[in-house]
């Protein structure tokens, strides 16, 4: 039988999830006053969700600001912002996130995150992205620990599975615990739940069969059944279906929950073949950061949804090493046979890529124009022949991080409600991270943008919940 107390109390603030986004929310609100409860699916092992995968977010600043060098300001974020997404962005809330992620390194260094310096090893980060000493594990725990010395309830394994809302105004929640469904009510709800990345069938009603080749890169619990309860219940939504992100991992990743510790960053020094052994598109078009989110795509549009990247030995340490070593093989043709892959295709591909390398200047760690010339795709920097053995082979799989489709907000993270009900926007429900990253993130992705999103406007939906009960 469950606490009596988390039923027979009137919650201010039903936070909806356990990740970065709703313990920003919870923090805010507790801070100002207001008796929170924190409901997350997941048990205590493994709270935090994919923010417990993270490493860093993107931060905006004038001048150096903590661990960060130099100054990245709002104009230079947001052209970022703008190439990755290719304009679907909603600008207003974009900015917003953007100039409100300066005031945020120094809100979690007073809750209790830590930073580090960027990692070296990848293309450099240190001017636009703060790492979490201690991963985004070190920062869920830390938050709950704030959260915590600030009287926020968090019940663990308690998955929400329906928002009650009369006459646009949020009621209660029903959940499952303990082999009960609980009716725990509350003046207002933030719903940080995350993406339906997880639930295999709507990624494949999404994307069809395919689908259910990907990997998941995160928790297994955001299925998106908060999201798609609010949806049926008529909340606008925004964001494609089929928009994800998507990058190309390890193929030897476990289904979910893989981690950081299954991605890849070998591409830009490789070539990538499919599993005829043919190239499919420009290895060498940009640096990591701006690039890797695409592959998970490219990847998911080959036979199979499966891919490899071959390097030989002269690349083996300019990327982060793997966890899982590569295949290895002293020629083309023994790797082709270790990998699987038909030996005289690859042999051939390696053959008319060689050829088309030009003599010139490797620079590994900026765009160096080192390109091919007469090869379809070209690659355009960073193409030195594969002539030195060992040759070395990862196979590649699309590992999905999350998905865009979500709920409409506006600036102050209040999700837009049926036409008719209220204001346009229900009364007292708010929505953070993954479940309305949509709003800015249309298609794409900036690395580090994911914690910004959940952040800012986990502290503004924490707030705006607060001062509306309080
Ligand atoms: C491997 C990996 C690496 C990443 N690295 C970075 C990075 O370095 N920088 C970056 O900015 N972003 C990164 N991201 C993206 C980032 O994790 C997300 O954008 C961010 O964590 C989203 O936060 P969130 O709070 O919205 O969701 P989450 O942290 O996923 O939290 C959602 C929570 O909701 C809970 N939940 C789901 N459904 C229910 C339900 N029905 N009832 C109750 N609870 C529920 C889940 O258990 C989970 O705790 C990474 C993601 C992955 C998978």
């Amino acid at each position: 039988m469950a606490d009596r107390s988390l039923v027979e109390t009137t919650w201010d603030v039903v936070v909806v999830g356990g990740g970065n986004a709703a313990l920003c929310a919870a923090i805010t609100a507790a801070e100002k006053g207001a008796s929170v409860l924190i409901l997350e699916g997941a048990p205590k092992p493994y709270r935090g969700g994919n923010s417990r995968h993270t490493r860093n977010f993107r931060c905006m600043h004038r001048d150096p600001l903590s661990v960060l060098t130099e100054a990245y300001e709002e104009e230079e974020y947001f052209r970022d912002l703008l190439v990755v997404t290719k304009g679907k962005t909603d600008e207003g809330l974009a900015r917003l996130a953007i100039r409100e992620s300066e005031a945020c390194l120094p809100w979690m260094e007073a809750h209790g995150v830590r930073f580090q310096p960027s990692l070296s090893g990848t293309l450099s980060l240190s001017r636009t992205n703060a790492f979490f000493l201690g991963g985004g594990k070190a920062l869920v725990n830390a938050y709950y620990n704030t959260a915590e010395d600030l009287g926020v309830r968090a019940v663990y394994e308690a998955q929400v599975v329906h928002v009650g809302i009369e006459d646009g105004r949020f009621t209660h929640v029903e959940v499952e615990l303990g082999g009960e469904t609980l009716r725990i009510a509350g003046k207002a709800a933030v719903l940080a739940a995350g993406g339906f990345q997880a639930d295999i069938d709507w990624l494949a009603r999404a994307w069809g069969p395919s689908a259910r080749n990907f990997l998941i890169r995160g928790t297994p619990y955001n299925r998106g059944v908060v999201l798609k309860d609010l949806l049926d219940q008529g909340a606008e939504s925004i964001g494609d279906p089929t928009q994800c992100h998507a990058v190309a991992i390890d193929g030897r990743a476990p289904k979910y929950d893989g981690g950081i510790a299954t991605r890849i960053d070998c591409v830009p020094f490789s070539i990538v073949v499919n599993k005829d052994g043919r190239r499919f598109y420009d290895e060498g078009e940009d640096v990591w950061p701006k690039r890797y989110a695409i592959w998970g795509r490219l990847v998911a549009a080959q036979p199979d949804q499966m891919a490899y990247a071959i390097i030989d030995h002269k690349s083996i340490d300019l990327f982060m090493p793997t966890v899982f070593p590569p295949e290895k093989a002293e020629t083309i043709e023994g790797l082709a046979r270790r990998l699987g892959l038909p030996v005289p295709a690859l042999k051939q591909t390696v053959e008319d890529f060689n050829k088309a390398c030009r003599e010139g200047v490797f620079h590994p760690t900026e765009l160096d124009g080192l390109a091919t010339e007469g090869v379809a795709p070209e690659k355009t920097n960073w193409a030195r022949p594969l002539d030195t053995p060992p040759y070395y082979g990862y196979l590649l799989r699309p590992g999905v991080t999350f998905t865009y489709l979500g709920l409409k907000v506006d600036e102050t993270a209040r999700v837009t409600a049926p036409e008719g009900v209220g204001d346009g926007r229900y009364a007292n429900i708010w929505a953070a991270g993954e479940i309305m990253a949509g709003n800015v993130l249309g298609e794409g992705y900036l690395a580090g943008f994911g914690m910004t999103i959940g952040t800012v406007f986990g502290r503004i939906a924490g707030r705006e919940a607060a001062d509306h009960v309080l």
